[in-house]
């Protein structure tokens, strides 16, 4: 794509950079079929190369010129799904250049009040577990409003109560750490697991079940203090320096593990926050006192899956022949381009996996989206949840709290992190809402050989 940008422009490091991804769009186009907002809309400016050009534009334009509310709308509803990036044969980085717009459309315009405040709140509760497990509790207190909500226009704030729990008993975990869960046998490894911020409040099962199974299979855990938010809230918020606060946070208190050399792996079981942590090397670039530490912090994250397909568990403890339908998240498959492990390691663990038809596009969660475009979020969960209904699977398994939350509340289909099951297989307890599957997992362990049979299938 041919572009225009004064040189005083390209001085601009962030001009430069959305210039060099912009050169390599050639406009064919075959990213606009697999976008999700293209698919529904079929408006060329909500497909990616649509918004490429009106970023572009946008850029082009220069700082004196503040960006047009048409390209705020269409960049608004990009999931940063990431789908084109998949699609892209020449190697548009769409993550970045999305990125940059946000940034400079959070710098440039001034929203509504409306808007400001409601984005304030989300960057204000959600990245603290804190915050956020006293707003789900106060939840259940305002959701009959819900209706007076949408009727007088406030659909953002009635999207957020409908997506809280409806049971005010938020779960707790039993490894909230900081500390580290020692091994019971012998130790192969030692990672740091990332814990988040609404995963420990929302579900801290996931992470009891990461915790376990690794400990069980000779891995050290480590949970460290001071870890929190990835900052990928913020960051597609176009809040990109609280975006990079959240970031060194978390390389501040990794460094101290790391740095005792003693540390194989850093485990991400959102997949959400591992496609963002990969990222820190890139996002903290230009800070002298961060760019080596966060590229090696990202250099060692890596998704429970991904970690656990290279570890090599072995055979199960248990066998089911459950269906599984898998739900490929967008950060998993399009951000960090895993797609077989996590379906391999079911089958490992003797689940009949099925793939979820459509299994490309977006089922509309994608961080705040959900809230902040709950309309498009809503027709995109109605589609996911029609193709998960017509595998027939017992359970549906996902490597993201975010699809999870998004989707479980209006699913006939129980949910479970791929991470739950696989626990459940090699010796952990039921996951929660599995409960009435209980009894097709047989202690009884197939003999390896068939284990391995079935795997080659
Ligand atoms: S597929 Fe890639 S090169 Fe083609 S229009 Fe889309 S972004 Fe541009
Ligand atoms: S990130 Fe997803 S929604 Fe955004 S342009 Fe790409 S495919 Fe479309």
């Amino acid at each position: 794509m041919q572009t225009n940008f004064a040189p005083e422009q390209l001085s601009d490091p962030r001009i430069a950079e959305a210039e060099r991804i912009l050169r390599r769009c050639v406009h064919c186009g075959l990213c606009t079929a697999v976008c999700p907002t293209y698919v529904l809309f079929g408006d060329e400016r909500d497909s990616p190369r649509g918004r490429i050009y009106l970023i572009k534009d946008m850029l082009e334009r220069g700082r004196e010129k503040p960006p047009t509310p048409q390209v705020r709308h269409h960049v608004d509803r990009c999931l940063t799904c990431l789908s084109c990036m998949t699609t892209c044969p020449s190697g548009v980085d769409y993550m970045h250049l999305v990125d940059i717009a946000r940034a400079e459309i959070a710098e440039r315009t001034t929203r509504s009040s409306k808007e400001r405040m409601l984005r304030r709140l989300l960057t204000f509760v959600i990245p603290y577990p804190r915050r956020f497990r006293f707003a789900l509790k106060m939840a259940p207190l305002a959701r009959p409003l819900i209706p007076l909500l949408e009727r007088f226009g406030l659909k953002e704030a009635a999207a957020m109560l409908a997506l809280a729990p409806v049971s005010p008993a938020l779960r707790s975990g039993r490894f909230l750490g900081p500390g580290t869960a020692v091994t019971h046998g012998t130790r192969r490894a030692r990672v740091i697991l990332m814990t988040g911020c609404v995963q420990q409040v929302l579900r801290p099962d996931i992470n009891d079940a990461t915790i376990r199974l690794l400990a069980r299979r000779g891995v050290d855990v480590v949970v460290a203090d001071g870890a929190g938010c990835c900052g990928a809230v913020v960051q597609h918020m176009g809040e990109a320096e609280e975006a990079k606060a959240f970031a060194r946070r978390n390389v501040d208190a990794w460094w101290k593990e790391i740095a005792r050399g003693e540390v194989d792996a850093i485990i991400v079981n959102a997949s959400g926050c591992g496609t963002t942590v990969k990222d820190y090397g890139h996002m903290l670039r230009h800070d002298p006192a961060y760019a080596e530490k966060a590229k090696r912090v990202s250099s060692l994250a890596r998704d429970v899956a991904e970690f656990l397909f290279d570890y090599k568990l072995g055979a199960p403890e248990r066998w089911s022949g459950l269906r599984v339908a898998y739900h490929s998240a967008c950060s998993l498959q399009h951000g960090q381009q895993i797609h077989d492990e996590p379906r391999a390691l079911l089958k490992q663990a003797g689940f009949a996996v099925v793939d979820v038809p459509e299994g490309h596009l977006c089922c509309g969660s994608a961080g705040t989206y959900n809230i902040l475009q709950s309309e498009i979020a809503g027709q995109l969960k109605a589609r996911k949840l029609d193709n998960i209904r017509a595998t027939r699977a017992d359970v549906v398994a996902a490597g993201n709290i975010g699809c999870i939350t998004h989707l479980e509340n209006a699913s006939d289909t129980p949910f479970a992190h791929t991470v739950e099951l696989i626990d459940w297989a090699y010796g952990g307890p039921v996951p929660v809402g599995l409960e009435h599957l209980a009894g097709y997992m047989t202690d009884v362990p197939k003999p390896r050989r068939q284990v391995e049979d079935f795997i080659e299938t």
